[in-house]
């Protein structure tokens, strides 16, 4: 297979790439970085430069976290009315705005428009939800178990926080950690992803048009990621490090942030088991597995990874999935009718190639796709291989591409036992039509998350997150702005004792 993809960016593409800040934000001031550094950033589908932008040394970094520090304390005195009226605002802004920021993911990210536009609905959520919530942190008061004494409990602002996260979801990863930690009362640096920094620094410029104060959000750009985040995490000033990316970068971190003994929330891997029952109704399960197989192109956390099908129904779920694959439509995705972008790079891409290949000399079926496409950009043919052994790589790693890998199996125990066997345990899915099974399935999944008969779960108003090596805390729910929040007791004699 090979593909034509437009070369040269259109008139409206340029002149949003245009007006998109390039510099680092530090203290409300676009600056440069020092000695003028900049890097570029580019369309995954064409290879072409789309612009670049200011590359932080240490010292920015270290400025970036200077000014965080110095709004700490004001921030947090600023009244949560205000706090969630500025995340209210910035949502209006975002809903305008909504087309520039679709397309501004899709020129640095490579997904397609449609898909863009679905997580800048999602993404804003964060900053609705999180405007309402802004206005709810509470405490208690009561008398202790002795009667000698008056508890109260209050919740107050962790402090500085500094916020890193990945490409493939620009907005969304940011308005994730920004707005809880907006509404608590923290101020933060934020670094996003080198590949795609430009959909952060457009939400700063909403954030600060919204009327946020001057430091309250610092955006660091860079190339240099270890070394400025390791001189930010040092910082003894620093007091809360969210991060949202693999887990072998968040077990490093997770080191770091040990010396200091930082809050910590990180969002990491995973390696999602999609588990179809027999009783399930198929063409439901079809549909869920495409959402939570090809979304993103398959570079998502919470992606199916293991399609772990009842032996009875394995091969026809096998045939009407790759029936509906073979009418995806792959290319850049600002063209019109695009279903399957590109992958973030060519890194990407060959590593997907590396576990098909692996699956089928393990003795997999290969039922569609198969091969990197050729041509400009980092494009892989959409993939659906049946029979995938226990034994490949594929069945234990993050595939982070557009691979169906379907592996039979026996019976609920067997499916289950398949489904636990990872160090992840971020999200499952399931279809089954028995309540009783569901049930114990519930119960039995070790996965921070589940969809039951559905095949996304994201939403702003759930708790996301993982357990064993996907992750520790939440981001969104109710739960998502304890994680910026410190709880303080404080005792006083009893009045009446
Ligand atoms: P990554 O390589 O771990 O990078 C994530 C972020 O960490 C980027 O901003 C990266 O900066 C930065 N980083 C890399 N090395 C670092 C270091 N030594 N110190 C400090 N920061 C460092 O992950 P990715 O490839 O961007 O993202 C894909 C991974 O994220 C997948 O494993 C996916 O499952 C996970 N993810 C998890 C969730 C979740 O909620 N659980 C959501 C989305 C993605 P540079 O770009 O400059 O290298």
């Amino acid at each position: 297979m090979s593909l034509e993809t437009l070369a040269v960016l259109s008139t409206a593409e340029r002149s949003l790439l245009g007006a998109v800040p390039h510099q680092l934000l530090i203290d409300g001031q676009w600056v440069d970085a020092e000695g003028g550094n900049t890097f570029a950033v580019r369309d995954p589908a064409t290879g072409q430069e789309l612009t670049a932008v200011a590359d932080a040394s240490v010292t920015d970094g270290v400025r970036a976290l200077d000014a965080a520090v110095a709004a700490q304390e004001a921030w947090a005195a600023t009244s949560p009315r205000i706090r969630g009226e500025i995340l209210h605002g910035a949502w209006e802004l975002l809903q305008e705005r909504k087309e520039d920021a679709a397309l501004l993911m899709t020129l640095e990210m490579g997904k397609p428009l449609a898909e863009a536009l679905d997580e800048v609905a999602y993404g804003g959520e964060f900053l609705r939800w999180f405007s309402e919530e802004a206005v709810r942190i509470h405490g208690r008061y009561g008398v202790n178990p002795e009667g000698t004494g008056r508890m109260i409990v209050t919740q107050r602002a962790v402090g500085p926080c500094y916020l890193i996260t990945p490409w493939n979801f620009p907005l969304a990863m940011g308005t994730r950690k920004i707005a809880p930690a907006l509404a608590a009362g923290c101020t933060a640096v934020i670094k996003p992803a080198g590949l795609t920094p430009l959909t952060t620094l457009f939400l700063a410029g909403l954030l600060q048009e919204a009327g946020l104060p001057d430091g309250v959000l610092n955006v660091v750009t860079t190339r240099a990621t270890g070394a400025v985040s390791d001189a930010i995490i040092a910082d003894p000033r620093l007091r809360k490090l969210s991060f949202t990316g693999s887990t072998s970068v968040g077990v490093q971190l997770l080191k770091k942030a040990a010396n200091n003994v930082l809050r910590t929330s990180m969002e990491l891997g995973g390696n999602a088991p999609f588990l179809v029952f027999d009783d399930a109704d198929l063409d439901a399960a079809v549909e869920g597995a495409l959402a939570a197989k090809f979304r993103n192109i398959g570079q998502a956390c919470t992606a199916a990874n293991r399609f772990l099908v009842h032996e009875s129904v394995a091969d026809e779920f096998g045939r009407r999935l790759t029936e509906r694959v073979r009418t995806f439509r792959v290319g850049r995705g600002t063209e019109e009718g695009v279903t399957i972008g590109p992958l973030i790079d060519d890194k990407a891409v060959a590593k997907v190639g590396e576990l098909v290949a692996d699956a089928v000399s393990r003795g997999a079926s290969l039922l569609a796709g198969g091969r990197p496409i050729d041509g400009p950009g980092s494009f892989f043919e959409p993939t659906v291989l049946g029979e995938v052994g226990t034994d490949a790589d594929i069945f234990r790693e993050e595939i982070f591409g557009p691979v169906v890998a379907i592996t039979p199996f026996r019976d609920e125990s067997d499916a289950v036992a398949k489904a636990n066997a990872t160090e992840y345990g971020l999200v499952s899915y399931a279809y089954t039509r028995d309540l009783a099974r569901a049930q114990r399935l519930i119960d039995a999944l070790d996965t921070g998350m589940m969809g039951l008969n559905v095949g996304v779960v994201s939403n702003a108003a759930a708790p996301f997150g993982g357990v064993k090596q996907s992750g520790v805390g939440r981001e969104g729910g109710f739960e998502g702005i304890h994680e910026y929040l410190e709880t303080k007791y404080v005792l006083i004699p009893d009045p009446f004792a």
